[in-house]
């Protein structure tokens, strides 16, 4: 306990020490933070030192092995330095889908010189991933996917497309499910490569929205050559490890639940809510349940970091944070009114209110439906019967 404490003394200095004032603020949307990269984009020098400084003492990572760029805390420490890191209100250096998601599965299925190679690269944020699973036909149904590696001696050729690719027109590599013996069962002719997005034959092309925003790509491999050590964990043994990567997954889109570190919804809309009884109690039951959800999500960490985590509890906190997230946004377009639908005005910050509403109508999409958690809790917590 005392070493716990000196630790956290020695960690609160150093935060104070390295955090530019800048960076002890909520970024302000996807566009804001810092995503790495071969050629990484700094909106201020803050950001640049703030990432430097972490990645330099493997704080980016924390708890991954010092071997691989992190920065071999323990649990008791990482939740040490989490909770520091809240009490400044200092952003994530990082955004990183190669942190919330390829690296735990390197980690578990990776080999040590894999671990060696990808590792610490992530770590540092010298690589931006994306991640190729979704198909034009292969969305919830993920095993049915087509794209396909043949075995050509020497290296892997790659042929097929993937859709709804986040960020692939931004991403240096691809993490990315293939179909490697297509006469198996479905489940059980997939691999899991990892490649350069600048390899011959990679091209993408950005699916413009109705916002006007181009967040993901369709992507297309046309005879795409991929070094064979570049897949993970066994061949046609590819579903293990994306499946692990999901509740990965899961568990970052989970966060979203926790609202950004708000405290309470209500005070943050306090007087708008005066003249409207049946809001404020909407508001107050909602606080209580986030309140609730924070609870269930700290012990969730803490069992995961401890190994005792249900394989899919990432499903019920997906679907808990991300169906509770879209409430509080619910909530917020009720409180602004009809104000908070223009585009432009003031009232509804210019749009941003509004934007945001429609942005949480995805993190129930993304990393797999609410009612594809839904089938995943009944089947593997609840035990139900299939239907
Ligand atoms: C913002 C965003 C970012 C994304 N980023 C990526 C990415 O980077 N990489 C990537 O590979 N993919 C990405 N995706 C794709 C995402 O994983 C898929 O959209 C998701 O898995 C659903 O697949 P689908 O869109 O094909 O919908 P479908 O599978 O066609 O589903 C359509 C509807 O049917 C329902 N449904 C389907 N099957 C069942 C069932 N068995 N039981 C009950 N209901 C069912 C679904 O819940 C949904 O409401 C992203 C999606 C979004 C919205």
């Amino acid at each position: 306990m005392a070493e716990l404490e000196t630790f956290r003394a020695e960690t609160r200095a150093w935060l104070a020490e390295n955090c530019p004032p800048e960076m002890r603020q909520p970024v302000r949307g996807e566009e804001d933070a810092c995503w790495g990269g071969r050629n990484p984009v700094f909106h201020s020098d803050a950001q640049r030192l703030w990432l430097e400084a972490m990645a330099g003492r493997g704080w980016t990572v924390p708890d991954w092995p010092k071997a691989y760029g992190g920065g071999g805390l323990s649990p008791a420490e990482t939740k040490v330095l989490r909770q520091e890191i809240a009490a400044i209100g200092a952003r994530n250096p990082l955004y990183s889908f190669g942190i919330s998601m390829l690296g735990p599965a390197l980690l578990k299925y990776g080999s040590e010189e894999q671990k060696k190679r990808f590792l610490p690269e992530i770590a540092r944020g010298e690589i931006r991933w994306c991640q190729g699973y979704s198909e034009p036909n292969a969305g919830s149904d993920l095993a049915s996917l087509q794209t396909r590696a043949e075995d050509r001696g020497d290296h892997w050729l790659v042929n097929g497309q993937k859709v709804w690719t986040s960020y692939a027109d931004k991403a240096d590599w691809i993490f990315c499910l293939v179909r490697t013996n297509p006469s198996a069962p479905k489940h059980k002719g997939i691999s899991f490569l990892l490649f350069d997005m600048a390899s011959p034959g990679v091209s993408t092309r950005p699916i413009l929205l109705i916002s006007g925003n181009s967040p993901f790509c369709e992507t297309f491999f046309d005879d795409v050559e991929v070094p064979k050590d570049q897949l993970v964990g066994e061949l046609d043994k590819g579903w293990d490890v994306a499946k692990y990567l999901l509740g990965h997954e899961r568990e970052m889109i989970s966060g979203m639940g926790l609202g950004g570190g708000a405290d309470s919804l209500g005070a943050a809309l306090g007087k708008r809510l005066a003249d409207d009884p049946v809001l404020r109690a909407e508001v107050a039951r909602f606080d209580v349940d986030s309140i609730a959800f924070r609870a269930m999500s700290e012990r969730f960490i803490d069992e995961l970091k401890a190994g005792q985590a249900h394989p899919a509890q990432p499903s019920m906190m997906k679907y808990a944070g991300t169906e509770l997230n879209k409430r509080r946004h619910e909530l917020v377009m009720a409180a602004g009114g009809s104000d908070s639908l223009e585009w432009e005005s003031e009232a509804s910050r210019g749009g941003k209110t509004a934007r945001e509403w429609l942005r949480t109508k995805a993190n129930s999409i993304e990393g797999g439906t609410s009612e594809v958690q839904l089938n995943i809790i009944a089947k593997r917590i609840l035990d139900l019967p299939g239907a």
